[in-house]
């Protein structure tokens, strides 16, 4: 069995986000990476879409992938309003004008695609509860008209129902974890034929953790399962991206749990196959 991961990040390795920034920060660990896709070829992944970093995983796993058998689309690096979640993974902006600016460095690198941080994270505190900030409503559609101005396609982390709607509303082309829809994102999904990646494994690593509100992560996953059920009945795109690398997501096999999960939640291997297929298809440069 072949896998497409529509959601990693080749720089983390499961465990410590600051631990495996630390180990790149003066430079790609070459080896490191060149282990992981390794690993990631034994473990059937032959696409894998890099949701960023800022160290220049990314872009070195992009060069190294074809001799993995591996094709790898990468953002280089995510974006995302200063002072607000993303910078973990990306390199901040103040203004629409200085965003526009990350675009045109993206470019430069050679990135196949935009990834924008709309809102914040889940707080696994209480249900439905998020932190982080994230973007004004009003800030986003432009954001996005930039970058397919630009020729890119947009992968966005967001939640909550609020920007997810203005955003596919914006034209948004994927939307990443899209917790806590509501019946009218769903609907918006369909009407946009927009891609919806939930990384239920990176939610699922919350379950049990010290230090969050026990049984908050499943409840939350509980209800994106719902959305997800209600997803397939509408004909929604739904693709397999494990958020691979983050908390308890192995790094290499975290998409075989991700295709547990989406089976568990109702959808079956060809639905699956179409949402990767749309991924595989759309995200690349003037895609
Ligand atoms: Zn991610």
């Amino acid at each position: 069995m072949s896998y497409s991961e529509c959601h990693g990040h080749i720089f983390m390795d499961g465990h410590v986000f600051r631990e495996a920034m630390e180990l790149h920060r003066s430079g790609v660990v070459r080896e490191v990476i060149d282990e992981r896709l390794g690993l990631l070829r034994e473990a059937g992944v032959t696409y894998y879409r890099d949701g960023g970093d800022k160290l220049g995983a990314s872009l070195y796993a992009r060069s190294r992938a074809p001799e993995y058998g591996i094709e790898y689309r990468t953002c280089a690096f995510g974006t995302h309003k200063r002072h607000q979640y993303g910078g973990l993974v990306g390199l901040p902006f103040d203004t629409a004008s200085d965003f526009r600016g990350l675009v045109a460095l993206a470019k430069e690198q050679k990135a196949d695609f935009i990834k924008l941080m709309i809102s914040g994270i889940m707080d696994f505190q209480s249900f439905g509860g998020l932190m982080g900030g994230g973007l004004e409503l009003a800030e986003i559609p432009e954001l996005i008209k930039i970058a397919h101005g630009e020729g890119f396609r947009v992968m966005a982390h967001v939640n909550g129902a609020a920007r997810i709607k203005t955003a596919l509303e914006a034209g948004l082309d994927s939307v990443e974890h899209g917790y806590f829809m509501d019946d009218e994102c769903l609907t918006l999904l369909q009407e946009t034929g927009a891609v919806w990646v939930p990384t239920l494994a990176a939610t699922a690593g919350f379950a049990g953790r010290p230090g969050f509100t026990q049984g908050v992560a499943e409840a939350n996953l509980r209800h994106a399962c719902e959305n997800i059920r209600k997803a397939k009945g509408l004909g929604v795109l739904i693709a397999a991206g494990s958020d691979a690398g983050a908390v308890n997501v192995p790094p290499d096999r975290g998409i075989h749990i991700e295709h547990t999960l989406l089976a568990a939640a109702g959808l079956e291997p060809e639905d699956v196959a179409k949402g990767d297929e749309a991924i595989r298809r759309r995200f690349v440069y003037g895609g």
